[in-house]
Parts: structure tokens; sequence; C-alpha cells
């Protein structure tokens, strides 16, 4: 990256305002209900209990207004369930989510339904979140006319506006889903979220099933968006080279826990936590003519039973014993960059990420 776009980025991150979703501490956790034969053995008395997921373990996150966070990990690390919680529609088991600096479990009635609004959430797959039974008009229309945004005269041309907006001709408003290709998909769901007036977009893997020239389209039409309605962004993404050109801040989660914490471009250029290297050396390199993907070594443990200590020890090519029974502190490393790894008490060690 240049130091020109490297200059860019730190200034608009001094410039960023007020956090508009801060997360103090909060988790998640699922019960994953016995089977049949678990809970006929637990009736004739043996000692079984209901196992414990850890979906998302105590994050701190701060999205401040008119900012891109990038939201990165592997599946099944908890990214999607954190994204629902900041969205509102997934309740937290433990700590507290902040909208705009207001307790979110506190709001009730007007205020409960306006911060609702405000943070809409765009997923991976268009045809499953699109009614498959309604009218393009009818899914971009119905949550505004419903919460009396738009009158119904005026409704037509409301409608025309947000699919004007998400790059859609409003000509095929009369048409189904299923009539659209999969990137027209994803603007009606990006036209129908717009049509509440958000302030906030949490997009959830929101390009990963699109071609390559089509996710370049949709991703350029969030950044246009940006400018456009002064919005806030949590992109959510396995993929480091999806973020690597919209966030101004990039979060890296493991099996529940943030591991890293920077500005993009802080990230890209001094990665310290092993996890987040191993990510950028699976980023296949034009420069570099690799044209094979890399993946992290190892499979990623199950989060029934996660790995005692760091999580990441079992692949991590750096782990010593300290990392195999003491959980590491999530740490500031330099202004703005965090990392959760033992090394970082330990810089004489041999294998200290750069
Ligand atoms: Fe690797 Fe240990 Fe750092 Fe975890 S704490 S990332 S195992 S060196």
């Amino acid at each position: 990256m240049s130091a020109t776009l490297e200059r860019q980025r730190a200034n608009k991150a001094q410039a960023l305002g007020t956090p508009m979703v801060e997360l103090r501490a909060v988790s998640r956790r699922f019960s994953k209900s016995l089977d049949f034969a678990g809970k006929i053995a637990k009736r004739l008395g043996a000692p079984i209990r209901e196992e414990v997921v850890h979906a998302v373990d105590h994050v701190d996150l701060t999205v401040r207004k008119g900012e891109v966070v990038g939201l990165v990990g592997e599946s099944g690390c908890g990214k999607s369930t954190l994204g629902r919680m900041v969205a509102g529609i997934l309740p937290q088991s433990e700590g507290e989510i902040l909208w705009r600096g207001v307790d979110r479990a506190t709001l009730s009635g007007a205020e409960a339904r306006e911060a609702k609004l405000q943070a809409q959430m765009i997923f991976q797959d268009p045809m499953s979140s699109l009614n498959p039974r309604l009218r393009v008009s009818d899914i971009v229309g119905e949550a505004p006319l419903v919460h009396g945004m738009v009158r119904r005269r005026d409704l037509d041309n409301y409608v025309d506006e947000q699919m004007r907006r998400a790059g859609l001709d409003p000509a095929f408003k009369r048409r189904y889903p299923h009539q659209f290709s999969g990137g027209q998909r994803q603007r009606i769901g990006i036209a129908r979220a717009l049509a509440v007036q958000p302030q906030f977009l949490v997009c959830d893997e929101s390009v990963a099933a699109l071609d390559v020239s089509i996710q370049a389209q949709v991703l350029n039409l969030f950044m246009r968006l940006r400018q456009e309605l002064d919005l806030t962004y949590l992109f959510i993404s396995h993929d480091l080279s999806v973020v690597e050109h919209l966030s101004d801040r990039v979060v890296i989660m493991y099996l529940g826990r943030v591991v890293e914490e920077a500005p993009a471009a802080e990230v890209f250029a001094r990665a310290n936590h092993p996890y987040t290297q191993s990510l950028l050396a699976a980023v296949p390199k034009i420069e570099a003519r690799k044209k094979a993907f890399n993946t992290v070594k190892g499979e990623i443990p199950s989060p029934l039973n996660p790995p005692k200590g760091c999580h990441f020890h079992p692949r991590c090519p750096h782990a010593f014993d300290r990392c195999r029974v003491e959980v590491p502190a999530l740490k500031e490393i330099a202004p703005g960059h965090r990392s959760r790894c033992h090394l970082n008490d330990e810089p004489g060690r041999a294998g200290m990420p750069a």
C-alpha cells in the first residue's frame, strides 16, 4: 500500500467521530441439546450435561460514526454471531451493547424501534433472506410503509429511488427475486436495507457468494453509499483481501475472541498475531504469481471444546509452554494496535512475529 494512501487512512481515522456502537465484554453462549441417547442416560442418573458453545467470548469493540470496520476470521470463529448482536437481532448472554452511548437493553418503545431500524444487516445469501413470494416493490416498500416513513401515495416513487440507489432499474420492480441474477438479488437486499434509512450496515459475508467481477461492483456500491449517505459499516468476511481496500480498521477473531485489532494499513504492513500472519500468508499475491491458496495450517478446533490457554496454540508455529495454560490478554502494542499473544511479553524469544 502506498505511503499516501496510508497517510490518508490515518487522517481519516483521526477525524472519525463518536462511537456509533460499543460492545463491552460481550459474550454469547449457545447450549447444545442432548441427543436421544444422552437424554435417556441422564434420566438414568448419568452425570451428563448439555454442552455449551462460547460463540463470542468477552469481546470489546467500538465502531465510530463514519468508520468501516472489517471483522475477519475463519468460518465458526463467532463473527456472524457478533454481527447479529451488533445489528440487534440476537441478544447477548453477557456484557453491554451501547447504541450511540446508551445501553441498548434500556431502550424501549419508539427509541428501541428506531435503534433497530438504524442498524440493518445484509446477509450472504440474498435468496434465503428475500421472500420469494413477494415482488421487489413489496420487499423494498413494506418496512418503510409499516414504520410510517413514507405515505402510501408516495411509495412507488420511494421504492424507485431506493432501487436506483442500489443500482437496479425500477422498471423491474414488479418482478420476483428468482427472476434476478445473484448480484442483482444482493442489490435488492441492499435497497431493502436502505429503504428504512439506516445509519449503520452490518454486512455479513455480503459478497462471498458472488463472482469476483460482481464482488468488485457490489463493494464499489457499498463505498459509494458510504459517501452519499454517511453510512457506518461493520464488514464481516473470512477473506482479508475483501476488507483490505474498504476498511479503516480491521478486527481479527479466532474461536470467539478478538486476537488482533488495528488500523487497516497497520494490519497489512505489520501484523503482530501469528494467526493474522497466517491469514495474510493465505491471501494470494498476484506479484508473487501464486495461483493456489495456502490455507492456515490445521483445522479450526471445535468451539464445544476449545483448546486451553491460547485457543490458537495447536496451530501456532511459535507456541511455547505458557501458551498451553494461560489465556493471553489483548494488549496495546502500538497506538491503536492491540494483539493477544504471549510473545509480546517476551520480545527476546526466537520466532517473535515481525
Ligand atoms: Fe502462538 Fe502463544 Fe501467541 Fe498464542 S500466545 S499466538 S500460541 S505464541
